[in-house]
């Protein structure tokens, strides 16, 4: 081959364009001919550097476990041993021919989680505390030694101080089910507690229980097409619900109109068809208002109202209670209740009810009146009584438009215009965020928007209802889980609502006293004593007796916290142990003791699930665990071999059992059927009826939609139907699982009675920080919580550091400008950020989007300013569907009633 230097390439090449600008001319054809000039090249192999970069060994599938409800399945291409892309699958199998699918499906954080498997946050190796918790002080220890030290300390603290102070935390088991399981299962089996995260997120909307006797069985995100009104009442879907979001559009494009109510205005406003900039905290006060016109306008669905609420349930006017059977005759049941039947004219038991056998809310001829006043004749003589619906027809009348305009901001004629729409354009929903749940009175905004739907007969219908997405926990494979996590069943498993721990063992001063009808303590108290929420250690309020032991895997525990400061300075230190498991260096990780290394999304066997769709997809090991990592399943096998060696062994008392470790992992793994991962999702699986006879294999190869529908959902899935909540109810007549089997909204506990929310009601934040802005953490896009925080990428989509958000006008007031160092303050302490001006802000309001890692900050933490405060109405039990049950029922941790205040930071 004739060889060519770069010298005769440029000689030849100058020549030639000399000759065209010589003729002056730039036609093609005039242009001379030359030989290919790379022809001559020696070397050109670096070319297939360019070619086959995207070239690959292999694709595997796997998803991202970060409570994002995203639940998207992924391929991970694998070069060489490294894997090196990431690119969505696409291949979720349509609902139908008509309804938008979920391909594909992601977010820019999922397409960039390959930055943790590699980054200099990935933990590499056991690690064992030297400095002060917290001080980032470390050496790298064994795995021998750091499973054998945690086993040890295991063991002396249920010696000395009982198993009930050995506490586990995790969150979310739908987004990674095996990897919760397997804590869960470890403390299942050596008698530790286990604890809640729905309610301590604040995540659990406490009004679906009280209302439904369910918590978060909402529709799929394709049902929201169904729609033809959709209110978006503080969920920002294009920013916080990303692979969702263009269901939405989607709707809005085949005609639905999109309302968004928020305080700020946000992304998704944008894409609305109505802004409706609502003060914050003053959302029940807007939802009351629209009640208000539609029943006054007599636009509810009154024969829906009839069968499917208590609207027509007889309530006694001397002491606000239902009329019981019990009332009534000797011997009579107290979980039975009357309505007044219309076409015999008098009280009549109604079939469906809590102590009813006759499970139907089929009302037969009973034509139930919604308003009149009555007497009966009860064992006490005639007592007069009337309707639910008339008591909260009368409590509506104070919440005229009008009158609430001024609360809420909303113009009077715009809230009876969104009334009239929403009550008139069947089927309609309301998508309810975090960002009206996060508050001390998180469970009125929740009735009263669930009134709403209720009212105008919209829930259990397609396109129709409240629906609630922050968090995963249906649509699951709950039995399956269940199976998998609590081997002794959840009967032999202490429980514990992680809000109350927290609040107690952090020694927190209730701060709202001063808006309750007694001291919480007496609340706190009368609960435990009651039974109603447990608190463990055992003998907590008599004795003081402390937990000892806290094992966090899933989840940024200590980042997460409301009250933050007392969490880490009082909390904390009452702890002989703090173990982390995890794939990165996060703020959990850095108070604890000993960090065990985790192995990351993509190399593990787990399974994947959301409520915002109704597929089953796995994690599969694209890649082997790297460094020392091991994947949750083999760390808790290995912690389980540990304590084995341990060979120590107990009497339970509590639950009458003898606990031999000596046999621990035979236990854990059934004799070595579920040693591995794949065993143990396989295991999942033939346990759920929703994925029974379905393999690993078959999902590995495409999702799955569940099929067969197990009890603990609220409808079917049906092929060919985008899944919604309370099919059940409307189609098969089936009661629910509250007091009265309907959509509860009087709740006639006296606690309830005491705190004057019997029925839903209004009440403004507790503002008791006397501070003027208050202070709103949201979902922001550029994280999912904690994670993706401190990755690179997403830190170049912002300012890189923690921002605190603020309107103009406030800024001016106090003398700030853009990217200012600001002090953000209140009586729990202060943190320090840089101020971004921003319109969209109202005034009053100071934000900054939630999950910084404690290490971003020179001082303090976006939690600083945050206290515990517990509703008393949240501690009930005994009371029908008000009983404490996991992630069901218990306290929440709310944070928006905080107040702060802002000032330049000098320094
Ligand atoms: Fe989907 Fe969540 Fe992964 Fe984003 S982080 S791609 S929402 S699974």
């Amino acid at each position: 081959m004739a060889k060519w230097s770069r010298r005769d390439f440029l000689k030849t090449a100058g020549a030639t364009l000399a000759a065209v600008a010589a003729k002056d001319v730039l036609a093609l054809d005039l242009l001379a001919p030359v030989a290919d000039p790379l022809g001559a090249y020696p070397y050109r192999g670096w070319e297939t550097l360019y070619r086959d970069q995207y070239s690959y060994d292999y694709v595997a599938r796997s998803t991202h476990s970060v409570n994002c409800t995203g639940s998207c399945t992924w391929k991970i291409y694998v070069k060489d041993g490294i894997a090196f892309k990431e690119e969505q699958y696409a291949d979720y199998p349509p609902i139908n021919a008509t309804l938008p699918t979920y391909n594909p499906r992601g977010c820019q954080k999922g397409a960039n989680y390959l930055e943790y498997v590699y980054g200099p946050q990935r933990l590499k190796y056991p690690l064992i505390r030297t400095g002060a918790r917290g001080e980032g002080k470390w050496r790298r220890a064994s795995w021998d030694e750091a499973l054998s030290y945690i086993a040890s300390r295991i063991t002396a603290n249920i010696q000395t101080y009982g198993p009930d102070t050995i506490t586990f935390y995790s969150a979310i088991p739908a987004k990674h089910f095996v990897t919760f399981a397997g804590g869960a299962r470890l403390a299942n089996l050596i008698g530790g507690v286990m604890c809640s995260f729905y309610d301590w997120y604040c995540d659990l909307p406490p009004g679906e229980p009280i209302t439904w006797g369910e918590q978060t069985d909402s529709c799929e995100a394709a049902d929201w097409v169904n729609s033809k009104y959709l209110i978006l009442w503080g969920a920002n879907l294009l920013e916080t619900r990303i692979p969702d979001a263009h269901f939405m559009t989607e709707a809005r494009a085949r005609g639905t109109k999109i309302v968004a109510i928020f305080p700020e205005y946000n992304p998704v406003s944008t894409h609305s068809d109505l802004f409706v900039p609502v003060k914050p905290g003053t959302d029940a006060a807007l939802g009351m208002a629209m009640a208000n016109v539609i029943v006054n306008e007599g636009r509810y669905d009154a024969a829906y109202c009839k069968q499917f609420t208590d609207f027509p349930f007889l309530v006694r006017t001397d002491n606000n209670k239902f009329l019981r059977e019990a009332d009534v005759v000797s011997g009579g049941s107290t979980d039975k209740f009357y309505v007044w039947n219309t076409a015999t004219n008098k009280a009549v038991l109604v079939p469906g009810t809590w102590g009813d056998s006759n499970k139907t809310l089929n009302l037969g001829s009973i034509d139930p009146a919604l308003e009149g006043t009555w007497n009966v004749t009860t064992r006490a003589g005639s007592k007069q009584v009337t309707t639910v619906f008339a008591m909260l027809k009368a409590k509506l009348a104070s919440y005229s438009p009008s009158a609430m305009a001024g609360v809420t901001g909303i113009d009077a004629g715009l809230i009876a215009q969104i009334a009239r729409e929403f009550a008139g354009t069947k089927p309609g929903r309301i998508i309810e965020g975090a960002g009206t749940n996060h508050y001390f009175h998180n469970d009125l905004n929740n009735r009263v928007q669930i009134l709403l739907v209720a009212l105008t007969g919209n829930v259990g219908k397609p396109g129709g209802g409240f629906d609630h997405y922050v968090g995963q926990e249906k649509i699951w494979p709950e039995h399956g889980f269940i199976n998998l996590a609590y081997p002794l069943t959840t009967a032999k498993q202490r429980f514990q609502n992680m809000t109350l721990w927290t609040y107690v063992h952090a020694d927190t001063v209730s701060d709202v006293d001063s808006v309750l009808p007694r001291p919480l303590s007496q609340y706190i108290t009368e609960s435990v004593n009651n039974g109603w929420m447990p608190l463990y250690p055992e003998g907590t309020l008599t004795t003081g007796k402390t937990p000892k032991v806290l094992i966090i895997w899933g989840a940024n525990y200590v980042n997460q916290s409301k009250g933050y400061e007392k969490v880490v300075n009082t909390l904390l230190p009452k702890l002989d142990l703090i173990v982390d498991v995890n794939f990165r260096m996060d703020t959990s990780a850095f108070h604890a003791d000993v960090v065990l290394p985790a192995a990351s999304f993509y190399e593990k066997w787990d399974l994947n699930s959301t409520d915002l769709h109704s597929y089953i997809h796995p994690f599969t090991p694209a890649i082997p665990p790297l460094h020392e990592s091991k994947t949750d399943w083999q760390i808790w096998i290995a912690l389980a071999q540990a304590l084995q060696d341990t060979r120590y062994s107990y009497y339970d008392a509590k639950f009458g059992m003898q606990r031999d470790f000596s046999r621990l992992v035979a236990d854990f793994t059934i004799n070595n059927a579920i040693r591995d991962d794949k065993a143990a999702c396989q295991y999942l699986l033939d346990h759920a009826e929703e994925t029974a006879g379905v393999t690993m294999d078959q999902i590995n190869t495409q999702p799955h939609r569940f099929t067969q529908t197990s009890e603990v959902w609220t409808s079917d899935i049906k092929p060919g139907v985008a899944y919604y909540g309370f099919q059940r109810m409307t189609e098969h007549k089936r009661p629910l699982n509250t007091l009265t089997g309907r959509q509860q909204f009087y709740v006639d506990h006296d606690w309830f009675l005491e705190m004057g929310e019997q029925l839903p009601v209004y009440k403004p934040p507790v503002d008791v920080d006397a501070y003027p802005l208050r202070w709103n953490t949201p979902h922001g896009r550029w994280s999912i919580h904690s994670t993706w925080r401190d990755a690179k990428f997403q830190l170049r989509l912002q300012r890189g550091r923690p921002i605190v958000y603020l309107s103009p006008g406030e800024a001016a007031r106090r003398g700030l400008v853009d990217n200012d160092k600001v002090e953000v303050y209140n009586k729990n302490g202060s943190f320090v950020a840089h101020l971004n001006i921003s319109p969209r802000l109202p005034d009053g309001m100071a934000q900054m989007y939630h999950g910084w890692e404690r290490y971003f900050f020179q001082q303090g933490g976006w939690q600083t300013p945050t206290t515990i405060r517990i509703k008393p109405t949240q501690l009930v039990g005994g009371y029908g569907q008000l009983k404490f049950k996991l992630n069901y029922w218990g306290p929440t941790g709310n944070q928006k009633d905080t107040r702060v205040e802002i000032r330049k930071f000098i320094g």
